[in-house]
């Protein structure tokens, strides 16, 4: 029942502070999760309202800011509507602690932001007369703090019951976003890097091999250059670039990792406004994403899911769609006995938010990925399996550079894709015997009416 969203808070304790003043650093992931009683599903959905409060102080309807909590609610919705909220276990959600966020960020990093009434340094006033850091990312010092500290223990608590093998997948609906958040730097909306963080309790578990693909259509600078030199964990990222000149301007294909990381960094940065979509990214799973995971064989992976590479998100601009997103999550359930952990990164536009991250939790929850539409390029003359010049230029480039760090990564004499993938358009093949991958017109409890 979707009214039975419940909190259980973590705050700082006088305990843990002397714990970490100690040295004590290995936090027990596993001890923190619970699981609300009664549940079956071998997937879970987490979520806390606590989120919605991290909004500008500004409140104003005249400035739109994209990353707001309306993201959540309407994901929330859809999911409702689908009957996903009652299919999915629910775990009880948790702020996270200072010492699982210093196990990745700096001490005065957690400081500045993850304390109600805190002052980070750099705050400015932006154009709307609200607070925030580097003009565009919103900061409230009466809710940010802990809206960020319960984004980050959601996964955690994800990552626990994974771990725990009480769950084998999950979706962790959670703001502010993480992957911009550098270990002593908030940006690009991010405060904590919620998937870097429950990377590294994965690692403090025991865990060898950590995959993090990052699919929104910004790069993750930040979760990148936190792994840059670690060996355990791979991170791998599809993002827009357009040769240094798209935020955050990091990422290019020869950004490969450092010391003993060499080789477990992999970008694929794309080019071009309103050039990539299905077929583009399909065809770089298919050719360089899953061969690239399947040799590293990971333990756990995680997905940085952003929806922001979407088709209607104008932000990003590209038109990858809701069967693409699903295709994609069924190829990485092919990968650790599938347990596949997805934490919300961007997406803006509200339809396509939701309706993208709806696609994903169906897959999680058992179904079949649907087809692949058309093209819906009018002026398109490709066959409807192949990606664009453009994207084959670079996936030959990312290969070349790749195959030096991944034995079984091949040059394919062509980056057509299988034909069934796609939809078949000559027959009356009938459409997903649930229909439309939008709300349906049952009325389902608006997350707001829960506050
Ligand atoms: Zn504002
Ligand atoms: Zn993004």
């Amino acid at each position: 029942m979707a009214a039975s969203w419940r909190a259980s808070s973590c705050y700082d304790s006088p305990a843990l502070w002397t714990r970490w003043s100690r040295g004590w650093s290995k936090v027990d992931v596993v001890k923190a999760a619970v699981l609300k009683e009664g549940h079956k599903s071998r997937t879970a959905l987490i979520y806390d309202r606590g989120m919605l409060s991290h909004r500008c102080s500004c409140d104003s309807k005249r400035h739109v800011h994209p990353e707001q909590p309306d993201r959540l609610a309407r994901i929330l919705r859809a999911m409702d509507s689908e009957g996903f909220l009652d299919r999915c276990a629910r775990p009880f959600s948790r702020e996270a602690a200072t010492d699982e966020l210093a196990q990745v960020h700096q001490l005065a990093h957690v400081e500045h932001y993850g304390f109600i009434g805190s002052a980070p340094p750099d705050l400015e006033t932006m154009e709307c007369g609200g607070k925030g850091v580097a003009c565009d990312t919103v900061f409230n010092s009466a809710t940010t703090g802990r809206a960020a500290r319960l984004s980050s223990g959601c996964l955690l608590q994800l990552t626990s019951l994974v771990i725990q093998n009480e769950i084998v997948n999950g979706f962790a609906v959670i703001r502010p976003p993480g992957h911009h958040a550098e270990a002593n730097e908030a940006m690009g909306f991010s405060f904590f890097n919620n998937v870097s963080i429950a990377a590294a309790a994965a690692k403090a578990h025991g865990m060898k091999r950590i995959l993090i693909v990052d699919w929104d259509i910004h790069h993750g600078n930040g979760t990148q250059n936190i792994f840059y030199n670690d060996p355990s964990v791979l991170y791998l990222s599809l993002h827009r670039h357009d040769d240094g000149n798209f935020y955050p301007y990091t990422g290019d294909a020869d950004e490969c990792g450092a010391g003993e990381g060499v080789g477990k960094n992999v970008n694929i940065p794309w080019r071009g406004n309103g050039a990539m979509g299905n077929n583009e990214y399909l065809a770089a799973f298919y050719y360089v994403v899953m061969p690239i995971a399947r040799q590293f064989n990971p333990e756990l992976v995680f997905i940085s899911a952003g929806f922001d590479a979407a088709e209607g998100d104008l932000i990003g601009n590209y038109k990858v769609t809701p069967a693409g997103f699903a295709r994609m999550t069924a190829w990485l359930k092919e990968l650790a006995g599938g347990k596949v952990i997805l934490a919300l990164e961007g997406g803006y536009d509200l339809n396509s938010l939701s309706t993208c991250a709806t696609a994903c939790i169906r897959v999680l929850l058992g179904e079949q990925p649907p087809p692949i539409p058309p093209s819906s390029n009018q002026y398109d003359t490709r066959n409807s399996n192949q990606p664009s010049s453009a994207a084959i230029t670079l996936l030959k480039r990312v290969i070349n550079i790749q195959r030096e760090h991944w034995s079984e990564l091949r040059m394919p004499s062509s980056f057509d894709l299988p034909y069934e993938l796609y939809e078949n358009t000559s027959s009356a093949m009938p459409k997903s015997p649930r229909g439309s991958l939008g709300p349906r017109t049952r009325r389902g409890v608006h997350p707001r009416d829960l506050d």
